[in-house]
C-alpha cells in the first residue's frame, strides 16, 4: 500500500519512521512549501491513502483535495473543521465537551459586544492560521478593544472568555476504520512564550475522574466525526474539570514521548489506522516519561547522547530562535529517576519552568 503525507516536516518524518518494519507500506512525503498543482496531482495519483502532518494547509490546496476526498484520512471534514477555531469550538460543543464561552468577531463593534457579554479578560484569536500563540491578543480592559482589533483583527476572530486554568494538558487517541479507539495517557504540557517546552507522563497528581473525563471527551470527539487516524485534544485543567481548548487532527508534539514511552506510538497508530490495520497498544513502557523540546539551539541536547535513559531526536533543521529543532525523551522507573536525568539536561529549559508546579 502506498501512503502519501502532505507535509515533510518532523511530524511527516516521524510518521514515516514509525512503520519502517512494515515492508508492504511505502510512505512518501509531499513538500507543501514547494507546492504546485501538477506536482500535487501527480503525488495524489500515485498513492492509495493520503494524510497530512498539519491542518495549516492553504485554501487552494484544500480545494484541490476535494476531488480526492475518498483517499484522505483523516477526512476533509476534520481538516476543514480544525483549520478554523470557530468551527473547532462548535465541534467540541457538539461532541459534549466543555469549552470557554466564545463569540465570533468580525468588526470592532463585535469586539465591544464580546467584552460586554463575556466579561474580561478575553483571549482573542484569529480563526485561522494561528499557532504557538501567534495571532492572539489578551484584552484586560475595555480600552484594549481597539488595539486588539487593529493588531490581529481586520479579519475574522474568535473571542474567548479567559479560562482560569491550573495547568495545560492534552489527550491523544487513534481511531481505526472500524471505529476502534485507543487512547494514550494524558500529559501535562508546560509552555514558555507560547511554545511547548516539555510534557510529562504521568500528568502529576492527576485525578482518576479527570483522566476518565479526558478519555470520554476524546472518544466522543473522534466518534462524532467518524475520525480515522490520530487526534489530539488540548485541555485546560480547572479546579473542577477540564475545558477543551484546541484540537489537532494529527499527531502532536505533546505525544512525542510515545515513541519510546508506549508500546505503539502516536505515529505508528496513525499509520496503522489510515492503512486499515489493527491499532497497537498505548500501554506505557515506563513508570515515568518526560519529553523536552529542543528550541532555538541544538547544543544543550548533545549531552543526551551520553545518558542511557535519554533519547535525542534531531529534526535536521537549521537553528533559529524559537524554532523547534528536536526533542529529547527521558524515561524512568520512577518520577525521581526521570527527574534526576531531566536535571542533567536542565540547559534545555528556560529558567523558572522546571520543576513542574504540581
Ligand atoms: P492556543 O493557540 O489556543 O493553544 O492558545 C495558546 C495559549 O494561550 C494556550 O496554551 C494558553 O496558555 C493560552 N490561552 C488560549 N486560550 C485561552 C483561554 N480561553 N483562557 C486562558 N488562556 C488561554
Amino acid at each position: 500500500m502506498k501512503v502519501g503525507i502532505l507535509g515533510n516536516g518532523q511530524l511527516g518524518q516521524m510518521l514515516q519512521d514509525s512503520i519502517t518494519d512494515l515492508t508492504d507500506v511505502q510512505v512518501s512525503l509531499y513538500d507543501l512549501r514547494a507546492h504546485d498543482d501538477e506536482a500535487l496531482a501527480a503525488f495524489i495519483a500515485k498513492v492509495d491513502v493520503l494524510s497530512y502532518e498539519t491542518e495549516n494547509i492553504p485554501a487552494n490546496i484544500v480545494d484541490q483535495l476535494e476531488a480526492h476526498a475518498d483517499k484522505l484520512a483523516p477526512g476533509l471534514d476534520a481538516l476543514k473543521v480544525f483549520q478554523n477555531r470557530l468551527l473547532e469550538k462548535n465541534a467540541l460543543r457538539n461532541a459534549g465537551i466543555a469549552t470557554a464561552d466564545f463569540r465570533a468577531v468580525n468588526s470592532l463593534e463585535d469586539v465591544h459586544t464580546a467584552v460586554q457579554e463575556l466579561g474580561l479578560p478575553i483571549v482573542m484569536k484569529t480563526t485561522t492560521e494561528g499557532y504557538d500563540g501567534k495571532g492572539q491578543y489578551v484584552l484586560r480592559t475595555p480600552e484594549d478593544a481597539e488595539p486588539a482589533w487593529e493588531t490581529i483583527g481586520n479579519r475574522e476572530l474568535i473571542a474567548e472568555a479567559f479560562v482560569p486554568f491550573l495547568r495545560e494538558t492534552s489527550v491523544i487517541a487513534s481511531r481505526d476504520r472500524a471505529g476502534n479507539i485507543v487512547v494514550f495517557p494524558m500529559t501535562e504540557n508546560v509552555h514558555h512564550e507560547g511554545i511547548l517546552r516539555y510534557s510529562l507522563y504521568p500528568a502529576p497528581a492527576l485525578s482518576q475522574d479527570k483522566a476518565r473525563l479526558a478519555e470520554n471527551y476524546i472518544r466522543q470527539l473522534a466518534d462524532s466525526l467518524n475520525y480515522v487516524g490520530t487526534i489530539t485534544l488540548e485541555l485546560f485543567e480547572t479546579e473542577d474539570g477540564l475545558v477543551g481548548n484546541e484540537v489537532a487532527p494529527r499527531v502532536h508534539n505533546s505525544g512525542h514521548w510515545s515513541i519510546e514511552g508506549t508500546e505503539a506510538s502516536q505515529f505508528r497508530n496513525h499509520m496503522l489506522a489510515i492503512t486499515g490495520a489493527a491499532l497497537g497498544s498505548t500501554e506505557p513502557k515506563f513508570a515515568s516519561v518526560a519529553m523536552l523540546n529542543v528550541i532555538g539551539e541544538e547544543t544543550p541536547a548533545e549531552k543526551a547522547e551520553t545518558i542511557a535513559n535519554a533519547y535525542r531526536h534531531s529534526y535536521g533543521k537549521e537553528a533559529r530562535p524559537a524554532r523547534k529543532l528536536g526533542h529529547v525523551t527521558v524515561t524512568g522507573n520512577s518520577d525521581a529517576e526521570r527527574d534526576a536525568t531531566v536535571n542533567e539536561l536542565i540547559d534545555l529549559m528556560p529558567a523558572g519552568i522546571w520543576p513542574p508546579k504540581h
